[in-house]
């Protein structure tokens, strides 16, 4: 039978009646490339099923937690294990000590670890101890990055905020935004120019080390040193989050790949394989103004939860201990842009392909993308076509141009292949468009 979505269309009519927009995170929605989003069913390696009998080669990996592909069997046996153990306590476990050592001698920048629920709380919680240790206030971040939606870094936003057009909140007072200042992706001369204004006022620049909420933007070559550079000599933090970056673009990060020791770094998704995690972490001078060893509030009620913790160790033994595992992970996605790239040139499409690791994106633009202003010049209906015909033949990327697309270990051979394919039917109706 021919590719639909009748079930989905229903249920999400449904969700809408119950829940905002009838999703829990808005660029689930489909609001930027339209339709209906297919309602997912279960998951496994690299597929995702939905309720209407499709199924999908899924690039997306719950936006990137899933490395090691859906419901991976030790994954799932540590699990089912843990569950009969109890779900929560409130009180410590070895768990948690076991997850911070492996983040810890992965990421050795990170003296010392605190786990949260989500991203989003890893970066909000950095932002008041970098506050609270330097005692200044500004916070510098760069447009068309990401931190999550707390008030403070919900200014000129990407991810879902740029897709939908939401780049300032209303909710978000004028008093914390004002406290937050942007500046272009890329742009040293523009961070130049912000720190000799306000260099004694800046707390910290907080910066996604490679882009991912605008499409995937690189740091060009020696971008990266400069800020850790000038944040020094003000005497700002610097704080990487690594929340999409970490165990993804290599196994310690963004900051292995390019040589440069944040203060901070936050980090989630892979870090919790697929259930609710996030940490930040740092020097040990700065972590330790953290409650209770320190003044600097900050609790969580499930933090450190034995199942995410159980999923977290899980994933990160399987990623640190699989000889080649990166190796092949990056290989992989090389040859799945390449692929897609010769698919997008025999319809005469030259579009930007960017790649690091099991990280990559593509913009339908022949000139260069290096921030969110030239990431937008992305001519997005051609995007949202190539997307929905990929969707149709059964390939799940993610639904906006201003996202990135994950590997991961499950993904085999025969997938990129049917995906490179798929791709070439996918330009051929971009053609037509
Ligand atoms: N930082 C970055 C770089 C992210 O990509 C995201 C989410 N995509 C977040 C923070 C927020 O994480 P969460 O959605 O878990 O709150």
């Amino acid at each position: 039978m021919a590719f639909h979505l009748n079930k989905s269309t229903e249920a999400f009519n449904e969700a809408k009646q119950y829940i905002p927009g009838g999703v829990n995170s808005p660029v689930r929605s489909f609001r930027g490339v339209g339709g209906t989003p297919p309602f997912i069913a279960r998951a496994a390696g690299s597929r995702l099923y939905d309720i209407d009998s499709n199924q999908y080669i899924d690039y997306v990996g719950s936006w990137g937690p899933m490395i090691l592909g859906h419901a991976h069997p030790a994954v799932v046996e540590a699990l089912v294990q843990a569950v009969s153990n109890g779900t929560s306590y409130g009180a410590p476990t070895l768990l948690e000590t076991t997850l911070a050592k492996l983040v810890q001698q992965a990421v050795p920048s990170m003296e010392l670890i605190r786990m949260v629920n989500s991203g989003t709380e890893a970066t909000m919680s950095v932002l008041r101890l970098a506050r609270a240790y330097t005692k200044r206030s500004k916070i510098i971040k760069f447009i068309g990055c990401y931190h999550g939606h707390h008030d403070s870094l919900l200014v000129k936003a990407g991810s879902g905020a740029a897709t939908l057009g939401v780049p300032d909140s209303p909710g978000v007072s004028a008093a914390v935004a004002g406290g937050t200042i942007s500046v272009n992706y890329n742009d040293l001369a523009g961070l130049n120019e912000v720190f000799t204004q306000y260099g004694e006022e800046i707390a910290a620049v907080i910066i996604e080390p490679v882009a991912g909420n605008m499409g995937m933007v690189l740091p060009q070559e020696g971008y990266l040193a400069a800020v850790r550079e000038i944040t020094q000599r003000y005497g700002s933090l610097l704080i990487f989050d690594e929340v999409m970056t970490g165990f993804r673009v290599a196994y310690s990060g963004a900051q292995s790949v390019f040589g440069i020791k944040p203060d901070l770094t936050c980090l989630g998704k892979i870090i919790g394989g697929g259930l609710p995690v996030g940490a930040y972490g740092g020097r040990q001078d700065i972590m330790e103004l953290i409650s209770p060893a320190g003044p600097v509030y900050q609790a969580g009620t499930l933090s450190g939860n034995p199942l995410a913790m159980t999923a977290g160790i899980t994933t990160l033994t399987l990623l640190s201990q699989t000889p080649g595992l990166y190796e092949k992970l990056a290989e992989k996605t090389k040859t799945l842009c390449a692929g897609i790239r010769a698919q997008g040139e025999k319809y005469g499409f030259t579009l930007q392909y960017h790649q690091l690791g099991a990280m990559f994106g593509m913009f339908f633009t022949d000139q260069p993308v290096y921030d969110y202003e030239s990431a937008k010049q992305s001519d997005i209906g051609a995007f949202n076509t190539f997307f929905h015909e990929m969707l149709k033949q059964g390939v799940y990327m993610a639904p906006s141009q201003f996202e990135a697309g994950f590997m991961s270990a499950a993904h085999s051979e025969e997938d990129i292949a049917a995906t490179i394919a798929a791709s070439g039917y996918a330009f051929a109706k971009v053609a037509e468009y």
